[in-house]
C-alpha cells in the first residue's frame, strides 16, 4: 500500500520546539505566560488588527464574540450556510436562532444579495438579527466590501469567521480584520497550528480586553473569588502558543507552498473537460488552505466527484466533499434560511483535494495521476 496522503497535516517548522522548551525551563504550563503574549503580538503584526486574544478554539472565539454582542435566547444570527458546524454551533450555545444565507458563485461565500434579502425580512418580521457571520471559506476572502456596506446600512455588527483564511487578503487587507471582530483557528488541519486553538482579533480594545476576562472564569478584581458574570475557560495555554510562535515563524511560507499546490493541480489538470477550479476575484488573494474542484458529469462522461473520491482512497489518498450546508443539516433543520442553490451544487459537485504544505511533488502526482486515469490521458 501506498504511504497516506492527508487532506491537510500538521507542518511544523523546527522552532516550535524551542519556544515549547523554555516554557518548560521558566514552568510556564499555564493558560498564560510570556508565549502567549508574544503569539498575540504575532497575530497582531500579521493581521493588522490592533488587537488579538489567544483562546482555545476558533469555535470558542465565536462563543466570546456573540456573547459579547449580546446574544440571547430567542435572538436572530445571520450566518452562511456553506460552511463547517462551527460558525454555527456557538449561536445554538447561546440558544439563539441561526438565519442561514447561501453563496455567490464568486468566492463560494456568504450572498450580498441574498443577506440584504433576508435583512429585510426579518425586520418586516419583528426582529433584527444581532450579528452577521461571513466566512472565508477555504481560504477565499467573502465579499467583504459589499458585506461591510449593508450591515453599516442595517446597524449589525460582522464576526468574521477567517478560521480557514490566515494570510488571505483583499486589496492587502487581512481577512478577518473588515468587521467588528474577526476570528481565527489553529486547529490541527488548518494552515498554521498549535495542536488545537483560536484566536479572537479586532480594533476594538474592549472586546479584546473583556474576552480575556470572559475566557478566564470572569474574575473580578479581588484577592478572593468574586463573579458578577457567567464565565469561561477558554484561554490558550502557554505551551500551545510556544508552538503558535513557531509556526507564525513558516506561515508565509506554508502560503506560497500551498499556492503553488492549486497552481500545480490547476495547470495539470484544469484542461480535462467538466473539471474546474475557484478563481481569485480581482484584488482577492486566498491562503489556498484547500485546492477544490467542480466536477460536472454531464461534461466528464458520467465521472462525478464521489467517483474520484473513492479512487483517491483506493490509493490510500485522503479527499472530501465540500462542506455540506448548514441549511441541509438535520440538527438545524427548523432554521430559516435565504437560498439560490448555489451550495447545493457546490455540495453535489465539489471535492477537496489534498492541499498540505509538507505535500511533495511525486504525492502531488499521484493525486493527478488517479484523476487522470479517468480521462484515457497521460500526464504531460
Ligand atoms: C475550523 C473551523 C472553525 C472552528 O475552529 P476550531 O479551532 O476547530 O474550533 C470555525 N469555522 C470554520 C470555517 C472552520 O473551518
Amino acid at each position: 500500500m501506498n504511504n497516506k496522503i492527508y487532506l491537510s497535516s500538521p507542518h511544523m517548522g523546527g522552532q516550535e520546539i524551542s519556544f515549547v522548551k523554555e516554557a518548560f525551563d521558566t514552568n510556564w504550563i499555564a493558560p498564560l505566560g510570556p508565549n502567549v503574549n508574544n503569539f498575540e503580538h504575532d497575530l497582531e503584526q500579521y493581521t493588522g488588527a490592533k488587537y488579538a486574544a489567544a483562546l482555545s478554539s476558533g469555535t470558542s472565539a465565536i462563543h466570546l464574540a456573540l456573547i459579547m454582542l449580546g446574544v440571547e435566547a430567542g435572538d436572530e444570527v445571520i450566518c452562511q450556510s456553506f460552511t463547517f458546524s462551527a460558525s454555527a454551533n456557538p449561536i445554538a450555545y447561546q440558544l439563539a436562532t441561526p438565519i442561514f444565507i447561501d453563496s455567490e458563485p464568486d468566492t463560494w461565500n456568504m450572498d450580498p444579495h441574498l443577506l440584504e434579502n433576508a435583512i429585510k425580512d426579518r425586520l418586516s418580521k419583528g426582529k433584527k438579527p444581532k450579528a452577521i457571520i461571513p466566512v472565508h471559506l477555504y481560504g477565499m476572502p467573502a465579499k467583504m466590501e459589499a458585506i461591510v456596506a449593508i450591515a453599516e446600512r442595517y446597524g449589525i455588527p460582522i464576526i468574521e469567521d477567517a478560521a480557514e483564511a490566515l494570510g488571505a487578503s483583499i486589496n492587502g487587507k487581512a481577512a478577518g480584520t473588515f468587521g467588528t471582530m474577526g476570528i481565527l483557528s489553529f486547529n490541527g488541519n488548518k494552515i498554521i497550528t498549535t495542536s488545537g486553538g483560536g484566536a479572537l482579533i479586532s480594533n476594538q480594545k474592549e472586546y479584546i480586553d473583556q474576552a480575556r476576562f470572559l475566557a478566564t472564569q470572569a474574575r473580578d478584581a479581588a484577592p478572593h473569588y468574586q463573579h458578577s458574570q457567567i464565565g469561561y475557560n477558554y484561554r490558550m495555554s502557554n505551551i500551545s502558543a510556544g508552538i503558535g510562535r513557531g509556526q507564525m515563524m513558516v506561515l508565509n511560507n506554508h502560503i506560497e507552498k500551498r499556492r503553488a499546490i492549486y497552481e500545480n493541480y490547476l495547470k495539470k489538470i484544469a484542461l480535462l473537460p467538466g473539471i474546474s477550479f475557484l478563481k481569485e476575484p480581482e484584488g482577492y488573494r486566498s491562503n489556498r488552505w484547500l485546492t477544490t474542484i467542480l466536477v460536472d458529469p454531464e461534461k466528464t462522461n458520467g465521472v462525478t466527484r464521489e467517483t474520484i473520491r473513492l479512487a483517491l482512497e483506493r490509493d490510500n489518498i485522503e479527499s472530501r466533499p465540500l462542506w455540506k450546508p448548514m441549511h441541509l443539516q438535520p440538527v438545524f433543520a427548523d432554521s430559516p434560511s435565504y437560498l439560490n442553490g448555489v451550495s447545493e451544487k457546490l455540495f453535489r459537485d465539489g471535492l477537496c483535494l489534498p492541499s498540505g504544505s509538507n505535500m511533495s511533488s511525486e504525492e502531488q502526482d499521484r493525486v493527478v495521476n488517479i484523476i487522470y486515469s479517468f480521462f484515457n490521458q497521460v500526464v504531460a
